[in-house]
């Protein structure tokens, strides 16, 4: 029988951008993905839909017995010849049981490879601004576990050696003996007034950062509540922090930012708010498809040179139409002679990939403000072709025929709803993990609210900040019952995460005036 393969991949400290493009590769080819309490849960997303899930989390109380079930999960899913990725925090041989489970694959002669990860030792004070080395201060450093055995008979720790023979100390796991760490390190000859950093949940939206010395920093942390998973760092390095933090201070830092657009065009605004230090949780809760029916577009294109205008209000609209022009065997010729118009920038754009001129887009980005434009500039001798959405607003139509202009309207495509991972959003909302949900159209809100459930919503966002891409959107909101706290002044995705900067810019001086 083929006898599978194992992957032991790191997955990184925390941000899912710090995976390696060949671990990126592991979790996509995997048949069984086992992953660790410290896996970013955004890294799951990208193991195939087929692919079975099983959290390998470990709690300090079983920690032997389960790290012996992980090592029997993998030799008997690979030995059934699947491929299995066992996904770890950091760097898998970074005291990660990397080895262990290395050594149970080999005595059954089982094909492995390692994936090095980013390890949280160096990563996690990375992203406090803390340098592990720098020149000026220390020349090395040394990464040890804080599960360290204090007791004298046991303890084979050379505390003066680990005092004294580097720079820079970083503990892992290192919280509970913190108290003895720093006695230890003291009483062999470290310097009391040693800086020292505190940084648990480092690169992610959790990520906090306590500083002060050996003599006072067990004072600190308590008072402080602070608890694992953290990183501890000694050294005078750690003061760099005051000069270099970067990753804390960026606008949305410490916000978790869910994004409700379709899987395909998700990422335009998800890496907006990661580029602005926000953590975006896709949540994809429509999708994009074609239209039930073609005839009405087929018609249409059949009939192209009947138009004088054409006008489309979304970029689904613009791809969906040419996407078809081109399935009939024809190109973008038979719109010589028609004017074009989108409703704004983004719909501007798509057109402009299919090397087309746009010829008019309004100063206000929705229906209203086409018709605005189309005041006086239309005669009843003109005929607009209006592909868009299965389901849309009547307004732009509606208006047109008013003026006693002729308009054709034809479904391009549909947005269906996706149940995917309801469970995970859901989840997530009830953890109060969200700082953000951001609905980008009428659809994303109403699919929402149904995968959410109407009848929960309320509790589930409570505490929640709606942030909506325009005026038609936040009306559906509130439809719903829904808070707007957030509405774009330009109806565009850079709009919306402007509305957020402002927002929570605010927040931050009304807050620190009410600390003052
Ligand atoms: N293999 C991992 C370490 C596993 S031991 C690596 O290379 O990073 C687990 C310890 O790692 C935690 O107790 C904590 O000390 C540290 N750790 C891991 N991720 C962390 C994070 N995001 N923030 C702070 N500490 C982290």
């Amino acid at each position: 029988m083929n006898k599978g393969m194992v992957y032991l991949v790191g997955s990184g400290p925390g941000d899912p951008k710090l995976l390696t493009l060949k671990g990126l590769d592991c979790i996509r080819k995997a048949d069984v993905l086992v992953y660790d309490r410290l896996v970013s849960k955004r890294l799951l997303g990208y193991a195939r839909t087929d692919c079975e899930l099983i959290y390998g989390g470990k709690y300090p109380d079983h920690h032997i017995l389960r790290q012996e079930e992980i090592n029997q999960v993998l030799v008997a899913k690979a030995l059934s010849g699947k491929v299995v990725t066992r996904l770890k925090g950091g760097d898998p041989f970074v005291f990660g049981r990397g080895g262990e489970e290395a050594e149970a694959l080999v005595r059954h002669g089982i094909p492995f490879e390692v994936v090095p990860g980013v390890t949280s030792a160096v990563a996690v004070p990375a992203y406090a601004g803390i340098p592990v080395t720098h020149r000026d201060f220390t020349t090395s450093f040394a990464v040890i576990t804080g599960h360290l055995k204090f007791d004298k008979a046991e303890s084979s720790i050379r505390w003066d050696l680990i005092s004294q023979a580097h720079g820079t100390l970083i503990f892992l796991m290192g919280m509970e003996k913190l108290p003895m760490i720093a006695a230890k390190l003291t009483e062999n000859g470290r310097a009391p007034s040693t800086p020292v950093g505190l940084v648990r949940w480092g690169t992610t939206a959790d990520q906090r950062t306590l500083t002060g010395t050996l003599e006072n920093i067990v004072a600190t942390a308590r008072a402080n509540n602070f608890s694992s998973p953290a990183v501890v760092i000694v050294g005078e390095v750690v003061n760099l922090r005051e000069k270099l933090s970067w990753f804390e201070r960026k606008p949305l830092f410490g916000k978790r930012v869910v994004v409700t657009r379709a899987r395909s065009q998700a990422s335009v605004l998800s890496e907006k708010i990661e580029g602005l230090g926000g953590e975006a949780w896709e949540f994809p809760v429509i999708e994009i498809v074609p239209p039930a029916d073609y005839a009405p577009l087929d018609g249409a294109i059949g009939s192209l040179k009947s138009f004088t205008w054409l006008i489309f209000t979304s970029v689904n609209g613009v791809d969906f139409f040419f996407r078809r022009l081109k399935e009939l065997g024809r190109d973008i010729r038979e719109l010589t002679g028609i004017k074009i118009c989108t409703i704004g920038p983004a719909t501007k754009e798509a057109v402009e990939k299919y090397h087309l001129r746009v010829d008019l887009v309004p100063e206000e980005y929705r229906a209203e403000g086409v018709v605005e434009l189309f005041k006086g500039r239309l005669t009843p001798a003109d005929r607009v072709l209006l592909p868009r959405a299965e389901v849309a607003r009547e307004v732009l139509p509606d208006a047109l025929v008013e003026q006693g202009i002729a308009v054709e309207v034809v479904p391009v495509y549909r947005t269906i709803q996706v149940e995917a991972e309801g469970d995970q959003l859901r989840e997530m909302l009830s953890q109060k993990l969200v700082d953000v949900v951001t609905f980008t159209s009428s659809s994303t809100v109403k699919n929402f609210v149904k995968l959410v459930g109407q009848e929960k919503l309320a509790d589930l966002v409570a505490g929640v900040k709606i942030a909506s891409i325009g005026p038609i959107t936040s009306e559906t909101a509130r439809d719903f019952g829904l808070k707007v706290d957030i509405e774009a002044e330009k109806y565009t995705i850079e709009g919306l995460i402007q509305g957020m900067l402002q927002y929570f810019e605010q927040e931050s001086v009304v807050s620190s005036q009410e600390s003052e």
